[in-house]
């Protein structure tokens, strides 16, 4: 006897494929998009293509009244893609409304502004950070109110016809989108989380610098590259703090910090776009300088040597005055690994050292 339920219940389980495969997308969309315009213009292409899916294949209801699930995705373009997103979807779907044609276009067209203009109110008033569960029931309880557009037709036409809808058009909505909303909520804290912990993964939390372990995997990788192409070139400046341990007995260790964290700005607005700076070490910083040979990076370690040395660190009660010496070296063909070079920079900051700090050394094999 409840055998009647059944297409129904085939319909939904249906069109929660389509939702699971909408939200996968817009996981990858949200990690691989990081641009707000880029990243709009993709969510709004998938939501409006999604909304013009759902109005091609619609739910019927009861006899002869059809319902479709545009508004759904429409809706949540704004909270979910922002303003560009929102455009797009609202674009699209009135371009395919259009297409589609029937009696009902300038009613279909108006509602869909409505549901546009809805969804972007929406976020106006609410911030994605503070979104929970009621946030989407009230979305999915004031976007019906685009259903009104109807009564553009006649009074006597449009009011037996919304009648018939108001209530299934609700239901709809407020089921679809408190069920979507949640799957695509649950899928950005994801991927939010997700690229949290990478930054952290190869973050220096300190000074904020990439740490060790992601300049092993571009040196490395840099190296590689050099070495099978051959003619490429990269050089390596490791940086050490002259005295450092004196500065912490003198004026705590809180200060050395400061001190350290100062000095990893003056480097990284000394260095190129595509230079990578590191926390190599406890007071070692190592930059990654891909096709610049030695004299420019002798060039660079010169103008952080100086800067450094020009620089007064406000500690509170004191000014500090630190020195840095730095050890250049720069690939050649001869060069084994990534070790070996990195040891070799090692050895002039050695010889930096030795020879009185504040000062800068190439690397033999590289002269
Ligand atoms: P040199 O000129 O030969 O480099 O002398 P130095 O005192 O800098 O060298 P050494 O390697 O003997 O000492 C490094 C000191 O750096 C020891 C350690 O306490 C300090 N240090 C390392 N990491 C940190 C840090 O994160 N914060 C602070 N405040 N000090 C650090
Ligand atoms: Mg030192
Ligand atoms: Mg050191």
């Amino acid at each position: 006897m409840y055998a009647e339920y059944f297409p129904v219940f085939a319909d939904l389980v249906h069109r929660l494929g389509l939702v699971a495969l909408i939200s996968m997308a817009y996981g990858s969309i949200i990690r691989a998009f990081n641009l707000p315009w880029t990243r709009g213009l993709m969510v709004g292409l998938l939501f409006g293509g999604a909304a013009i899916i759902s109005m091609l294949d619609p739910v019927i209801v009861d006899d002869g009244i059809i319902v479709d699930a545009r508004s759904i995705l429409l809706a949540l373009s704004a909270p979910f893609g922002g303003v560009v997103a929102v455009l797009v979807s609202t674009a699209l779907t009135i371009l395919s409304r259009v297409l589609i044609g029937g009696v009902g276009v300038q009613a279909g067209v108006v509602g869909i502004v409505i549901i546009g203009l809805i969804s972007l109110i929406f976020t106006l008033v609410y911030r994605p950070q503070t979104y929970s569960w009621k946030h989407f029931l009230i979305l999915g309880l004031t976007v019906p109110l685009y259903t009104l557009s109807i009564f553009i037709l006649p009074f006597e036409q449009a009011l037996p016809i919304f009648q018939r809808i108001a209530l299934p058009i609700l239901t709809l909505n407020v089921a679809g989108i408190f069920l979507i909303s949640m799957f695509l909520h649950r899928e950005r804290l994801r991927v939010d989380r997700v690229k949290t912990l990478e930054v952290d993964a190869h973050t220096d939390p300190l000074t904020n610098l990439a740490n060790r372990r992601l300049f092993d995997r571009v040196a490395r990788r840099t190296f590689r590259k050099a070495a099978s192409t051959g003619g490429d070139v990269f050089s390596l400046v490791m940086i050490d703090i002259d005295s450092f341990k004196s500065i912490n007995d003198r004026w705590g260790h809180s200060n050395g910090d400061l001190v350290l964290v100062e000095i990893s700005t003056i480097i990284r607005s000394l260095v190129g776009k595509s230079d990578l700076v590191a926390r190599y070490g406890g007071e070692e910083i190592a930059i990654l300088m891909p096709s610049a040979a030695a004299g420019e990076a002798m060039v660079m370690a010169e103008a952080i040597r100086r800067r450094v040395n020009e620089t007064f660190f406000d500690l509170g009660r004191t000014r500090a005055h630190v020195t840095v010496s730095a050890g250049v070296a720069t690939f050649t063909a001869q060069h084994q690994s990534m070790t070996e070079l990195i040891e070799e920079a090692d050895g002039a900051l050695y010889r930096a050292k030795r020879l009185g700090r504040n000062r800068i050394e190439l690397a033999a094999m590289a002269a």
